[in-house]
């Protein structure tokens, strides 16, 4: 059966032997590095969650896939159904209940779902061999129940010019060699989630590219421990307490995320694993799905950490002794509004979804920018309202290291008590959690990814003016009101 455990997941991860720059340093042994350890735990909970011993979670992270004919993990799945989408988007949700973070297998997921319908429209048009590569490779990846990383963004240089008038034509990835059997591919991803503790990789286009600009057209998949693909850790706020040994000042000590810039250092590609090479008319149509599927994503994960979030704000409220200040009420409630109605944009763009032409479906592309561009200013609005609540010791905790100092730590117990019944270390904890989200390590995802990632708002306005259709709207109103003159 395609379902891997966490455990057995982790194991497979061990075995790719990754190598990453971190801090300086070359590190192997990934999986017990103590800044990547957070995530692959992360990543096993979306494997774990398809073992749930809670029968409606367990049905939750599984799909019935007709690629492999068998039951594979919701995070492997080509959906079928506007049901699926939805599924997908509450499946997310209560892994960021689970984690607390950003669990990482979503972009793979989405990378498929666009890739699986682009190339079918692409050998449609150009008689090319894109869908049935393609799918043979899918159907691998749910049967042996494997994490793929989306790869997207490229680093792009000087953002006023085009790939091919960049000082550097590797800002862009591009293919530099055409050979027999392949193509071999130089430049770099930036912000790649989850690249380390990943299986494979996915590459697409970051931009609608246009005649003359083949080479910069490419999407392929390769395995993460190929030869030439080199990882950089990309570092998030404090996230040296993950090598101290106190690390209940982490604020979420089980889960994390993780970004690396990935090099591809003339990489080889052969053609089974490429699917898009050079049609430029095809790069815009990658990039608006994969972006809108990974918009519409973020109406369960980012969701799913603002129940955390909110969670943990109530409580400090509470063992703060403000717990039933009506101004405290009323700030509660705006937190669960914002939560909510990104999470309704989530569920309204999948419920609205249709067929693509290969079969899977497809989210409202509409909705799902309106969700994303709710993302890029709700959980900001939440982390506000969250440090208004907790005060300003979310800025000034002593660390967990001062509690067990003889001089410090009673003064610590004494000075830091609040309401009655509640332990001082409990409140730090609490403390923690919020400031991980907040201002933390885990606000990498909660915050600045919730702005930039899948795109930053001045694309989600750019596709909401595209689909609002503000003609129509104007024809709507001639006709209600009898106008009949064209303009
Ligand atoms: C935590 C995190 C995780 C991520 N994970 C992934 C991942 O897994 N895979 C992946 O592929 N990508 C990932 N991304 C990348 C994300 O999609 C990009 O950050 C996003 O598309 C913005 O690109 P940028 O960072 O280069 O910013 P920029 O493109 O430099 O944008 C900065 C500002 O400049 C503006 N701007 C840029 N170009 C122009 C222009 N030509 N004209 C006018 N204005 C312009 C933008 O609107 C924005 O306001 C992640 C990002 C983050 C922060
Ligand atoms: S940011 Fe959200 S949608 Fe994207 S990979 Fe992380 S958890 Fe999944």
């Amino acid at each position: 059966m395609p379902l891997k455990t966490g455990t057995e997941y982790i194991a497979t991860i061990k075995a790719l032997n990754l190598e990453s720059h971190i801090l300086g340093k070359n590190e192997t042994g990934l999986t017990d590095h103590p800044l990547i350890q957070p995530s692959v735990s992360a990543v096993a909970a979306t494997f774990d969650g398809a073992h749930s011993a809670d029968e409606q979670t367990r049905q939750l992270f599984r799909a019935r896939s007709p690629l492999c004919d068998a039951e594979v993990n919701r995070f492997t799945h080509l959906h079928q159904s506007p049901r699926d989408l939805m599924n997908k988007v509450i499946m997310q949700r209560r892994c960021g209940n689970l984690t607390g973070c950003c669990f990482q297998r979503c972009v793979g997921m989405d990378a498929a779902n666009a890739v699986f319908s682009v190339s079918f429209e692409c050998d449609r048009r150009h008689k090319t061999q894109y869908h049935e590569r393609f799918t043979n490779y899918w159907r691998r990846i749910q049967t042996e129940d494997l994490v793929v990383d989306g790869a997207m963004t490229d680093p792009k240089g000087d953002r006023g010019k085009r790939p091919k008038d960049q000082k550097d034509p590797d800002l862009y990835l591009r293919v530099v060699k055409r050979k027999s059997g392949g193509v071999v591919v130089r430049g770099a991803k930036l912000h790649q989630t989850g690249m380390l503790n990943s299986h494979e990789l996915i590459v697409m286009p970051t931009i609608n590219l246009r005649p003359g600009e083949e080479d910069w057209s490419i999407s392929f998949a390769m395995p993460t421990n190929t030869p030439g693909v080199k990882f950089i850790y990309g570092r998030q706020t404090s996230d040296t307490r993950k090598l101290e040994a106190f690390n209940m000042d982490v604020g979420n000590m089980k889960f994390g995320g993780q970004e690396v810039m990935t090099v591809f250092d003339d990489v080889f590609v052969p053609d089974d694993r490429i699917f898009l090479c050079g049609e430029t008319d095809f790069s815009g149509l990658m990039v608006e799905r994969f972006a809108a599927y990974h918009r519409q994503s973020y109406g369960g994960c980012k969701v799913g950490v603002g129940d955390i979030l909110i969670g943990a704000t109530a409580l400090i409220a509470k063992m703060n002794g403000v717990e039933n200040a009506s101004h405290i009420k009323e700030k509660l409630v705006e937190m669960i509004h914002l939560n909510e109605t990104m999470f309704s944009c989530g569920i309204a763009c999948s419920a609205m979804g249709h067929p693509t032409a290969a079969g899977n479906f497809e989210i409202d592309m509409l909705l799902a920018n309106v969700c994303k561009l709710n993302v890029t200013r709700f959980p900001y609005e939440m982390a506000r309202l969250a440090t208004d609540i907790a005060g300003g010791l979310l800025g000034t905790l002593p660390s967990a290291a001062d509690l067990n100092d003889e001089v410090a730590g009673p003064y610590i117990r004494k000075y830091l008590a609040a309401a009655d019944g509640v332990e001082v270390i409990d409140r730090i904890r609490v403390f923690r959690l919020i400031e991980n989200l907040v201002a933390g390590a885990g606000s990498v995802a909660y915050l600045i990814e919730s702005m930039h990632g899948a795109g930053p708002p001045a694309a989600q306005r750019i596709m909401i003016g595209r689909q609002g259709d503000i003609e129509g709207k104007i024809q709507k109103v001639k006709e209600l009101i009898g106008i009949k003159k064209p303009n």
